[in-house]
């Protein structure tokens, strides 16, 4: 018998062995400085970080969720105040918000582009509205500059979780350097990633800055001077230097996870019982999520993963409807993401995939649904 070629939903090697001496030369350049916490290389990430983001500041932490946290705290969103986000995210979007003591008011995606849709943020705001936070869902766009439009009217900050966005841009500017703060995570299955955890926030407002500078060192603006009770959340000068090597490839790791999604496109359009999604402007394609239609989707899983093909359920239960939300969100209705939900169906994307991995791909694909029993 022959071994089955196992596909994964990502593979993170084709990068580390392309770059591997100079990711060596970093990791050594670091062990020899003795300097391992702010220091040369988490500054230069920063200013390298703002330079390509378009914005005036970026500020190294620890991972996505803590970007999240300290925007809010900067911003000062805590007990009585509502923040407007998404169901459709990953639970760390809703649980900034509940740690800042605040409280999620969760609005319905869009159908087409399964982020949050703007005439229902609209509609959802109330006098105790201090922050909206869309996500770039699978690295596409949310509908930003008409969110801009309707939180400037109603003078609240957005805070936009780039978590999955790294690298998007809309006519030329960043995902994350429209709103006041923009969140970023390097966790090792983001499009710009680290050997570990990692976060990163950018603003263009100076004084916004400082706060999440302080609040990351303990509520001190100089050590051993606390001025507030903060956290400890920095990024490590390893990652940094790590991440430095990376940082100048993206574009070209987003060009091609694009050409793989236009691939795909090609491939499943016209296929029943699927939709594939839409190549927009800007999408980095941080996954590529599929729907499946009439209630197969679970079954064509089962049946891809049985044939060795990594495919994941991105998510498979809405935030509201999360056990630690669903008691308090009873009487909460978003449909959109809900049927989004049980039709959601992320297939293997990664920068150096081929085309003929595409094919094996879509084949099994096109077997799972055209098997009798599923
Ligand atoms: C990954 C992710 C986060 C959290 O980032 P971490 O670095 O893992 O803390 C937040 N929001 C979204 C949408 C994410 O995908």
């Amino acid at each position: 018998m022959t071994e089955t070629l196992k596909i994964p939903i990502l593979d993170l090697q084709p990068q580390i062995l392309a770059h591997w001496d100079e990711l060596n030369a970093a990791f050594q350049r670091v062990l020899r400085s003795g300097q391992f916490i702010l220091g040369p290389e988490e500054k230069a990430f920063e200013r390298e970080c703002a330079a390509y983001l378009g914005v005036e500041h970026a500020i190294g932490l620890n991972s996505g969720t803590d970007a999240l946290f300290i925007a809010l705290r900067a911003l000062n969103i805590g007990e009585g105040d509502e923040v407007i986000t998404t169901p459709f995210s990953f639970f760390a979007t809703a649980e900034a918000i509940t740690h800042v003591g605040a409280t999620p008011v969760f609005v319905d995606i869009q159908e087409n582009s399964f982020n949050i849709d703007p005439e229902k943020v609209k509609a959802a705001i109330t006098p105790r509205t201090k922050a909206i936070i869309p996500v770039h869902l699978f690295g596409r766009p949310c509908a930003i500059d008409a969110l801009t439009g309707i939180a400037a009217k109603a003078n609240i900050p957005i805070v936009e979780d780039c978590a999955q966005s790294f690298g998007a841009r809309i006519s030329g500017s960043a995902m994350g350097s429209r709103g006041h703060f923009g969140c970023y995570s390097f966790f090792p299955t983001k499009n710009l990633n680290a050997f570990g955890d990692g976060g990163l926030i950018a603003t263009n407002d100076a004084h916004l800055a400082e706060l999440a500078r302080m609040l990351r060192m303990h509520g001190s603006r100089k050590k051993y001077y606390n001025e507030m009770a903060g956290y400890n959340s920095r990024l490590d000068e390893i990652q940094a230097a790590m991440l430095r090597i990376k940082l100048p490839h993206l574009d070209s790791w987003n060009e091609s996870r694009v050409r793989v999604a236009v691939a795909y496109g090609d491939r499943l359009a016209g296929l029943a019982g699927v939709q594939a999604p839409e190549v927009v402007d800007g999408h980095v394609f941080h996954q590529y999520t599929i729907r499946i239609r009439s209630g197969r989707r679970d079954a064509v899983h089962a049946f891809l993963a049985n044939e060795g093909i990594g495919t994941m359920i991105y998510y498979p239960v809405p935030i509201h409807r999360l056990k630690f939300y669903q008691e308090a969100y009873a009487d909460t209705q978003c449909p959109v993401a809900e049927q989004a939900a049980g039709e959601v169906l992320s297939l293997p994307i990664w920068p150096e995939m081929s085309i003929e991995t595409v094919d094996r791909v879509v084949d099994i694909l096109k077997r799972a649904l055209a098997a009798g029993n599923i």
